[in-house]
């Protein structure tokens, strides 16, 4: 794999949280037509669940992969909707959007929920998660998110699972953003269900996402489902049945996604592919930092999925002029999330390079100067 100069067509560079720029033969594996029934196709989606499965360092007597049409938050809705019994209650430890948004969809559910909050610049305290769940007995289910895409933080995912494993809980994660890209056990880390989706650090594009699930956990869900198209259980049994979805798969995404496996491998799996991202990651942050922009958290607690930068204290910055800016030349960046600090985001993920993170931050030095934001300083330092 090269630069992402290389790529025909030209399309801007997405340094976001997803969907992300992908390769050209991901791309191009798409183009076809594919009967959702054949076993050509069959056989695809038995193998996306089988190298999942691998990623997860699982083994199949243990683990399945479960896809789901959709996008990632589908995902969720689907394990929050199928697998809590009627009388069973859902932690969930948040310090960010999309664990506030865990929150949000258990209560439109009807399913009794409960947050454990923290600042957004903290990580999740495994502690403080073992005393909730010793204060309160009717919590059945704990819900983390491994990286919270809001700022980049990793939340300690081993320390909590341990925690909801002793007190004999089920543990759902949220890792949308990181898998593929940060290394998983799932048995070590005592998951039950695991979400991700097909257009983050896998590098495929959107159109479903896939659960993780344990199978002891799964098979004891049988009649909770609140959803009829959501329904896990009854998605894990079509697939085991005949190899088949229930309703229509998103069959071209599904080939993208097939040949981004193909190619996460041929990169040399998860750890290398977390090598490719922390050397952008390096590379975005000392850019930046030289250029006077401030990361939003301290360096301990920074992932090296996405970047959370504080907006310059100048009166001649404006974000949607800064986004737009950097658009026009070709670089689409993320805006900010959090509830408390003025942010935008960039993210390290996808067919990109240290070559295109360079790239990057000399449109951004063109477009401080550009904007005359005279508090940060343009003068490349390489
Ligand atoms: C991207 C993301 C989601 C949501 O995914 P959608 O595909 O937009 O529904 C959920 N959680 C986290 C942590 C994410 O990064």
């Amino acid at each position: 794999m090269t630069s992402f100069e290389e790529v025909p067509g030209r399309d801007k560079r997405l340094f976001t949280p997803g969907p992300i720029t992908t390769s050209p033969t991901v791309k191009q594996a798409m183009l076809r037509d594919v009967g959702s029934r054949d076993t050509e196709f069959i056989a695809t989606v038995r193998d996306i669940r089988r190298r999942l499965v691998a990623v997860g360092e699982a083994s199949e007597d243990e683990y399945t992969c479960i896809l789901m049409q959709g996008s990632g938050t589908c995902g969720l809705e689907s394990v929050v909707a199928s697998t809590i019994p009627p009388d069973g209650k859902l932690l969930v430890a948040v310090n960010g959007a999309y664990g506030q948004r865990v929150v949000t969809m258990t209560r439109m559910l009807g399913i009794a929920v409960e947050a454990l909050e923290f600042a957004e610049d903290q990580p999740i305290d495994p502690a403080a998660v073992a005393d909730t769940l010793a204060a309160d007995g009717a919590i059945t289910h704990v819900c983390v998110t491994h990286c919270e895409t809001t700022t980049g933080i990793m939340n300690p995912l081993q320390a909590i699972g341990e925690v909801v494993a002793e007190a004999g809980k089920v543990f759902f994660v949220d890792a949308m953003s990181c898998f593929g890209a940060v290394r998983t056990n799932l048995a070590d880390c005592r998951v039950d269900y695991l979400v991700s989706s097909a257009n983050k650090c896998i590098q495929g594009l959107p159109g479903f996402s896939f659960i993780l699930a344990k199978l002891a956990s799964l098979k004891a869900t049988g009649g909770w489902a609140r959803s009829l198209t959501m329904d896990l259980l009854a998605q894990y049994e079509g697939l085991e049945a005949n190899g088949q979805f229930r309703f229509t798969p998103p069959t071209s995404s599904l080939l993208a996604f097939h040949q981004a496996l193909l190619e996460l491998e041929a990169e040399g799996g998860v750890a290398a592919r977390a090598r490719r991202y922390e050397e952008n990651f390096r590379v975005l942050t000392e850019g930046m930092t030289a250029m006077g922009f401030r990361p939003y958290l301290k360096p301990e607690h920074m992932g090296h999925i996405i970047t959370t930068f504080h907006y310059p204290d100048d009166p001649a910055f404006d974000f949607e002029q800064f986004y737009h800016r950097l658009s026009d030349r070709g670089y689409v960046i993320y805006p900010g999330k959090l509830t408390q600090a003025a942010c935008f985001r960039i993210g390290n993920i996808g067919h990109i390079f240290a070559a295109d993170v360079r790239a990057l931050l000399g449109a951004i030095r063109q477009t401080v100067c550009d904007m005359n934001i005279t508090t940060l300083k343009t003068t490349p330092s390489q």
